[in-house]
């Protein structure tokens, strides 16, 4: 089990994450235009998308995330009222994670905010290559797909159910004890 450096481009805000093993979690990459036009909303296409616009992204449980420091600079936003919240470090706007609400355990956490020597060896292979349909030029990935594949939509859906039996949702470095977001998120197109 690996424990995970996380730290913004600046280095304000550091954490880390815990008892991560390629099974633990899922390593994916998502070309979705939503992830895009966050990263694009950052001003950060240039260093974290792909040459297809991909953002890679590990998928774990809140509890399993901490924020040690730059507590103040970790700010959140929605693209629409209903989708993921988008949290990203506002001195230098790297993109940090995404969660779904308080009462759900799980993280998505970007390439961007992970510090790794080895993505491979700690995280496994990128299981799936994902939303192809929004991609820029032609994704020769093997493990490309349009959309996201039944199954790591079936895994993932089978870890938040098992990791919200164990109660993983909490401790959440981003939602307090009551379920309220530690910054409010803004909602771009409300
Ligand atoms: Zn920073
Ligand atoms: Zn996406």
């Amino acid at each position: 089990m690996s424990t995970i450096a996380l730290k913004c481009e600046c280095g304000a805000v550091q954490g880390r994450a815990l008892n991560i093993t390629p099974q633990s979690g899922n390593r994916v990459a998502c070309c979705c235009s939503d992830c895009q036009a966050f990263v694009d909303y950052l001003g950060r296409r240039a260093v974290v998308l792909d040459a297809h616009g991909g953002t890679e992204i590990y998928q774990t449980s809140q509890s399993q995330v901490k924020i040690d420091t730059g507590h103040d600079h970790v700010k959140s936003l929605k693209l629409s009222p209903k989708g993921l919240v988008r949290w990203y470090a506002d001195c230098c706007n790297t993109p940090i994670a995404n969660t779904m609400s308080a009462g759900l355990p799980f993280m998505g956490v970007f390439h961007s905010f992970t510090d790794i020597e080895d993505r491979k060896k700690t995280l496994g292979p990128i299981r799936a290559y994902c939303q192809i349909q929004d991609a820029i030029g032609t994704v020769t990935h093997p493990k490309a797909h349009k959309k996201f594949p039944l199954g790591i939509t079936g895994r993932i859906l089978r870890q938040i159910v098992t990791w919200k039996i164990q109660g993983k949702n909490t401790p959440s470095p981003f939602y307090d004890e009551d379920g309220k977001p530690v910054s409010e998120p803004d909602i771009l197109n409300a």
